[in-house]
Parts: C-alpha cells; structure tokens; sequence
C-alpha cells in the first residue's frame, strides 16, 4: 500500500542541475540562471515560449506572392555565386523546386555558407520574403538538409523563448534554447512528469494530460494541441494555488486558537437599541453576524472586510469592538494616518459619549504624559478602546487582553507591521482588515483566498448619486461659478491637486499657485479657504482639517493627503484638478469624500485639453458609473493585476503562464472546482486525490506566505 506513495515520488530528473543538460555545462549553466533563473531542467521546462513560428507548411516557389511574409521551401540547390565587391559583396544562391526558382542571398559568413551548402543536394528554406527584381529572395535563410521526397514541413510549430541581449551574444537566443529544450523533451518520459491532478477535474474540464500538456506548450502539432495544452497548465496553476490557500484557510480555521467571543453583552445591546443613529444595511447585519460567527468559533478570525467609500464600515468596526468589550477584551482600531485616526476617534467618542466605555487616541502627537497613562491603562485593563496610527501603537503598547484588532484602510500597510502586534500574546486576536479599495470579486477570492472575505455592498439609504462630469481647464471660470453658487447655499468644496510624490518640488509649486488663483476667486473676508498638505507640520495640517470639518472654512485645497477616510457631510463639490493624472481607484476614492450628507453632491474633473486615451477611458469610466466594483473591474482591465492597490504584497498573482484578468474563466473554474474538492474530500484522502496530495506535499516551501497575521 506504501508503494502508490513512492511511485508517485520518482520525478527526480527534473531536480537536476541545468549543468547537466546535454549541450549545457558549466559556462552555460551560469549564464542560464544568471539571466533567465533556470537552475534545474525543471525550470528550463516551465520556461514556456511567447509564440510559435508555423513552419509546419512547404510553400511552393509558384504560390509565392508578394504579400506573403515569411515562406518556408523545400529546394534544390542549383549553383552558387560570389557576386559583387567590397561591401556589396554576397553569396547568390539559385533554388529551385517543381514548380519555380528563386534566390537565396548572404552577405556575411560566406566562406563558411560555401562550405556548407553543396549544389545538387536538397534543403529545407525558411526565412523573410523580399524581392528583387520580381525575383523572390531570402536574405540570410534558415537552412537545413532535406530529404527531396517529403513533401511534409516540420512536424511541429516552432517554439520562440523570451532570452536576453545577453545570452543571444553568446549563442543563447530562442533558437538555441529551443533546442535545449528539445533535449530535455527527449529525456523525459511520462513517469517524469506525472499526471496530479485528480481524475475527476481532467474529466470534467476535458484537460490534456500534464505529459502531454508540456511537451505540446513547446513543440505543439497544431495550434489547437497548443491551446489545449496552455489551457491544461493555466488551469493546474490557478487550482493548485486556489487549493493551497483554501487548504492554508482550513487549517487555520481546524488549529489556530482564538479568544471565544460567546456572547452578545451589555454594551453591545445597549448600544444598539438605544445609541444607534440609524437602523444598519442589510449588509452590515450579514457582515456583523459573519464577524460573531467567526469570533465564536474559538479560532482566530482573519477577515477582510471591503466596502466601497461610505458604505459604512465604521459602525461594524464599533459593534465589532463592543462584542470584544462584552467579553472581557480590549480592541484597538489601527488607521494609517492621524488625521483618520482622530477622525476615528471623535467619531467613535461621539457615538459612544452616553456608554461607560473609555476610549483613547493614540498618535505621533500624543504628549509624553497622556501617553504614559494610556499604556498604564492599557495594561491594567481599564482602558477598552485604543484608537491610532499604526506605528505608534505597535512601538508603545501591551495591552492586557487584547482580542480584537481592527485595521483601517489596509493597503496602506506593510505585511510585517501587523503581526507585531500580538506576538507575544499566547492566543493571538481576531483581526478584522478594512479596505475600500474594492478588489473585484474572483481576484479577491485567488488574492486573499486564505482570508475570510466579507463585502458592505449596499449603501445606506437616501443617498443621492454624486454627478459627475468632465471640464476642460479653459471652463475653470465657469466651474468657480458653480462653486461660489454651491458655497452661498451653505455647502463646503473641496479642490484637490495631484502630489504624486510629496517630495516633489514641482507638484508642490503647482499647488501653491492653484491656492492663489483659488483665493483669485474667493477672497476674504467673504471666503476662507484651508489648505492641507504633506509638507505642513501636523500640528498645522491638524488645524487647517479641523476649520474645515467645524465650517469656519468653506474651501479645502489640498494634496491627495485627504484621499482616505474623511468625513465631512456638509462637502458637497469635489473638484479635482489635473484628473487626467490620477488613476481610476484613486478618483473614485477622492469622489467618495462627496454625497455623504443629504445634499446633492457633484465631482468636477478638470483636465487640460490634450488627453491620451487611457485618461480618456479613465474620465468617461467614472462620469458613467458610481459603482466601486464596477470601477475596480475596469481598472482591472485598463491596468492589470499587479497594480491593483492591496494586492501587490499578496503575491497571489504572479503566475507564469495564467493572467488573472485575462483568464478570469479558469479563475472561476479553478475556484469552483476547488471548493467542490474540499467538500467532499477535505484532507485529500480518496485515491483519486492522493497524487495531488503528494505532489503539493513535494512543492512545500515554494511559497511564500507572506499573509496578514
Ligand atoms: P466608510 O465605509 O467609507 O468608512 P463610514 O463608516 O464613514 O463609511 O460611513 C459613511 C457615512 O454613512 C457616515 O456618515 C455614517 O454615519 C453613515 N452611515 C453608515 N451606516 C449607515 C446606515 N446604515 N444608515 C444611514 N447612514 C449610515
Ligand atoms: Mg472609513
């Protein structure tokens, strides 16, 4: 019975150093890890082609037309010629096959091509058509020796491998690692590169097998066989990891250990019958009652929660951290920049004003003293609710019995920040990641699969679609029209400039001159205007926010410093100068500072009038739609996976051959599939999937974990 175990186990071959390839050595090897990272025959297997050259087909000489591009014949070598001096000097070969002749023409390696190529014998031709004197020529052809009577070209399409200036230079170009490659095909058997996948999935979905799938990716018979066999490895690729996260998840959901929250206490009611300004979404209760389940279940919760900007996360934060204060915890709630942080704070302190729950602001600007009595509270117990900047929390603070850790905003936070937090404690807390930077459903699902996932999607009733609209730079006087008539019914705006990067001295003269010719517009005393941004001392920063949260302020100018979190629902306008620069995600989260009270509210792109066409797209996306999620598919779309805010660090979506926008199918199936294996058989025990088993327990240590607790 042990013996399935072992056979399974033999694809040694494959672990070899790439040395000791056949037409490698040494001198190779360097330069093939150097450049490309292939170390084993394994790595040289999954160096997978970019596209393949049909020389499947023999053209004859007769057929040839001018709009042919590249043409492969089989011919007989008729006579050659040295023609011509100095540098017009060339080798002129007369071809010719049943049907025609035409010219063969080198002008280096001559010697070497006279050498070589003897007349009367046969030969194989490919390479780019040109014509000389209504002559069909090939400058430089590929030749080989033929056999006359085949009539048949290559028995597959050949295969063009992504190589390196560099490894060109020194005879590795695709060519040569094409026929690298066919070595090792040659040495491989079917044993050495075992089916594991389950029957089951190669039957549902119809997969070629996985021998068959590799030798296929690099030499395939036809573009069909190719297509099957990409389809097959993708999908192995999205399976295997969809399942070592689910697998990951399942374990932490069975082993880890979680302070048990198993009931609904005091606080917790009382604040909800008595101090809750409105009555929750549908979807906050689903996400609430997620949160009780998980935090019940006596292991660790890691739940990621998205909802799009204004959905309302905060309350859930709340309640979440009055469940943990019913249970004899602590919570803290992590936001990544002060501003957010006391916004958290005077939010939190004004709803929970009438409980006996203390709660205190932790940030860079805390005073020494107010901070020696929170850590003094803090670990004695008595203080409930922390609110702060991340940083400052993880440097400061032992907390007594901290069971619930509630992180704002989450992209914007290094993976290795979060776990020092609770490393020292014996049973870790339950962590519960915000973010409103929607990630479209599946990506989620593939990116975070080892998490648990949770979506706000529906926004609190009443609200009234922000408008938006686009406005060229030379309309400014017309838009401050607009503004002055927002700002004398009551309403405040916002004008946000671009500030890619803080540092940058240009970005920070442009906003200059953009305040001045806002105040242009709005002079005192009439108007007054805030101004935030990065370069001002928080103290400073602290106050201008402050003015404008209370009113005494009608008009923000700021840097993208405000992207995130602020709340302020007498805002009606957001004007965004420079649109045109920003990306999608970060203009629909600029636009969700608006239409958070009851007014109607506006967002203004202005842009100059030179535009290129992915701003174009980005500007007509985002006056068509509200919808976060719908954004984010589209940002998907326009930018691909990498550059997706919050999925960066998750390194869920480097794949090799699959590409997660453009195979969301197989995403889908992958996951679907994969839960449907887990259900029936979660610890991989059934025949048919021991293999898999065996094959994810010899790829262990391949991937790196790097998840958020
Ligand atoms: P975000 O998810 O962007 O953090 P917030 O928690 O700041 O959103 O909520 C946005 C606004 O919506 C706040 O003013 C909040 O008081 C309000 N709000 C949240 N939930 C509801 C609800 N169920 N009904 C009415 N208003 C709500
Ligand atoms: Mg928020």
């Amino acid at each position: 019975m042990p013996k399935l175990f072992f056979i399974s186990s033999s694809p040694a071959i494959l672990a070899s150093p790439i040395e000791y390839l056949k037409g490698v050595g040494p001198q190779r090897a360097e330069l093939l890890k150097k450049e490309l990272n292939i170390f084993t025959f394994r790595d040289l297997l999954e160096h997978f082609p970019y596209r393949h050259i049909d020389k499947t087909k023999v053209n004859l000489i007769q057929e040839i037309t001018p709009a042919m591009e590249f043409v492969q014949v089989a011919v007989k070598l008729i006579r050659l010629d040295v023609v011509g001096e100095g540098r017009g000097k060339r080798l002129v070969a007369q071809v010719k096959d049943a049907t025609g002749s035409m010219e063969l023409v080198w002008f280096q390696g001559i010697n070497w091509i006279q050498k070589t190529l003897l007349p009367d014998q046969s030969y194989l031709v490919y390479g780019r058509l040109s014509f000389f004197q209504q002559t069909p020529q090939i400058v430089h052809p590929e030749t080989e020796p033929w056999a006359p009577e085949k009539k048949e070209g290559r028995e597959f399409l050949e295969p063009v491998y992504p190589t390196t200036e560099k490894l060109k230079a020194r005879s590795l170009g695709g060519r040569q690692i094409a026929k690298l490659t066919q070595v090792l095909l040659g040495q491989l058997h079917e044993k050495d590169i075992p089916e594991n996948l389950p029957d089951t999935v190669i039957s549902k979905l119809k997969l070629m097998g996985r021998y068959q799938a590799f030798r296929q990716v690099h030499f395939p018979t036809t573009a069909a066989q190719y297509k099957e066999a990409v389809k097959r490895l993708k999908l192995e690729e999205l399976f295997l990891a969809q399942l070592r996260m689910n697998l990951l998840r399942s374990r932490r959901h069975r082993f880890s250990k979680g302070v048990v929250f198993d009931k609904v206490g005091d606080q917790f009611n009382t604040f909800y019958k008595e101090y809750l300004p409105f009555e929750l979404t549908g979807a906050q209760k689903r996400v609430l009652r997620e949160i009780r389940t998980d935090t019940g279940s006596g292991k660790q919760m890691n739940r990621l929660l998205q909802g799009d900007v204004g959905s309302g996360k905060t309350i859930v934060a709340l309640l979440t951290m009055l469940l943990a204060i019913d249970n004899g915890y602590q919570a803290c709630l992590m936001a990544p920049t002060e501003i957010l942080a006391k916004q958290h704070f005077a939010t939190i302190s004004s709803l929970l004003k009438e409980m006996p729950v203390e709660v205190e602001l932790l940030t860079g600007s805390t005073k020494t003293a107010a901070r020696k009595k929170i850590a003094k509270k803090l670990s004695e117990g008595t203080l409930e609710i922390l609110i702060g900047t991340h940083a400052v929390i993880e440097e400061v603070v032992q907390f007594q019995r901290l069971g619930m850790v509630i992180i704002d905003e989450q992209h914007r936070f290094g993976v290795a920040q979060r776990a020092r937090l609770w490393e020292k404690a014996e049973i870790p807390p339950h962590v519960l990641v915000m973010t409103a930077t929607p990630i479209p459903r599946t990506l989620a699902m593939t990116a975070y699969g080892d998490l648990d996932y949770s979506v706000i999607d529906e926004l609190p009733p009443g609200r009234q679609p922000i408008t938006t609209v686009h406005r060229y730079e030379t309309q400014r006087s017309q838009v401050m029209s607009f503004l002055r008539a927002e700002i004398d019914k009551g309403r405040q705006v916002y004008i946000i400039f671009p500030l890619i990067e803080e540092s940058d001295k240009l970005d920070y003269e442009n906003l200059m001159r953009g305040y001045e010719t806002v105040k242009g517009y709005f002079p005192e005393p009439k108007y007054w205007i805030s101004m935030v941004h990065g370069k001002q001392p928080a103290e400073q920063k602290e106050q201008n926010m402050q003015r404008f949260v209370v009113g005494d302020t009608q008009i923000m100018v700021s840097t993208t410093v405000i992207e995130v979190g602020v709340n302020v629902p007498n805002a009606s306008v957001m004007v965004i100068e420079s649109s045109e620069k920003f990306g999608l995600s970060q203009l629909h989260q600029l636009r969700g500072r608006v239409g958070r009270g009851a007014e109607k509210s506006y967002c203004i792109l202005l842009s100059g009038s030179k535009l290129g066409n992915d701003a174009r797209e980005r500007i007509k996306i985002l006056t068509s739609t509200n919808n976060g999620f719908e954004i984010a598919e589209k940002d998907l779309e326009l930018r691909g996976p990498g550059d997706i805010e919050g999925t960066r660090q998750s390194g869920m979506l480097n794949f090799k051959l699959a590409n997660i926008v453009e195979d969301r199918p197989l995403v889908e199936a992958a996951r679907l599939l994969v839960a449907e294996l887990l259900e029936e058989d979660p610890e991989l025990v059934s025949a048919d999937n021991l293999r898999l088993k065996s094959f994810l327990f010899q790829q262990k240590g391949k991937m790196a974990w790097s998840k958020i607790s």
